[in-house]
């Protein structure tokens, strides 16, 4: 079986049913809304909610620890867990940048397959290197 066969399945989804958005400009223009959506829901998560907080500061690199060591100690800066309905809400937002993502790469005629089996690739060959 292969390795993302309902990415595919869903690209094509994707496509039959996306009738308003074709053009490249209302591609980009929803793929970026639905990216302030998704950290929206996020922030709502803090400010409404409150099931999660947001707590910052310095990054803190310890000196002679290996990179696989050091993301161990690298914080997620958040507190606490979204609970359900948070959790759900940012889900949706996630699908619809999915979704818009998707979109754009018809567009483009770039089969999503392809990106994510590249990056996959990409990031094993990087491995530990990778630090954005
Ligand atoms: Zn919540």
């Amino acid at each position: 079986m292969k390795e993302n066969e309902g990415v595919g399945e869903f690209q094509d989804m994707v496509s039959e049913v996306l009738i308003r958005h074709r053009s490249v400009l209302d591609c980009l223009s929803k793929y970026q809304e639905s990216t302030a959506r998704v950290n929206r829901s996020i922030i709502k998560a803090v400010t409404d909610c409150g099931c999660i907080s947001i707590s910052a500061n310095k990054k803190q690199y310890p000196a002679k620890d290996s990179l696989k060591e050091c993301g161990k100690l690298m914080d997620s800066h958040l507190k606490g867990k979204l609970c359900e309905s948070c959790r759900e809400v940012v889900a949706e937002e996630l699908g619809k940048h999915l979704f818009y993502l998707t979109a754009l790469c018809n567009t483009l005629d770039y089969k999503l397959d392809d990106l994510i089996s590249n990056e996959h690739e990409r990031i094993s060959m990087l491995g530990h290197f990778l630090l954005s």
